[in-house]
């Protein structure tokens, strides 16, 4: 006598177990006709070159450090409008895009300008 149970019993061998069918897991989609094998090969590459021109996400570059010319003025209100919102609030160096060190002097600037009412502290006292 065997200590196995027979094969009938419910613990039986995995094989034996009925087939659901073909599974529908995630990585399960149709496969690609040759046309749409290339297209797929023509998406990933340009998604490559975007990548490496950078066209998709513009790199920011501080405007002073680039151009040493430009300087930054307090009595320059002109220049300074830029770096200020339409309600007169300062914009910050995430959107503006200057480095750290141009940004503080932009912001003193901008300080500097207000006290001499050349540019405005909020919308509502337009020069
Ligand atoms: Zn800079």
């Amino acid at each position: 006598m065997s200590d196995f149970p027979p094969d009938d019993s419910p613990f039986g061998d995995r094989d034996s177990r009925p087939s659901r069918g073909p599974r529908r897991d995630r990585g399960d989609r149709p496969p690609l006709s040759p046309k749409g094998r290339l297209r797929a090969k023509a998406r990933k590459k340009a998604r490559k070159a975007a990548k490496k021109s950078g066209s998709g996400l513009r790199k920011k570059m501080c405007r002073f450090c680039a151009d040493s010319k430009i300087e930054i003025d307090y009595k320059d209100p002109k220049g300074l409008r830029y770096f200020v919102s339409e309600t007169g609030k300062l914009i910050p160096q995430r959107i503006s895009g200057n480095c750290a060190r141009h940004q503080r002097a932009i912001t003193t600037a901008i300080k500097r300008a207000r006290q001499l009412a050349l540019l405005a502290y909020s919308s509502g006292h337009g020069i």
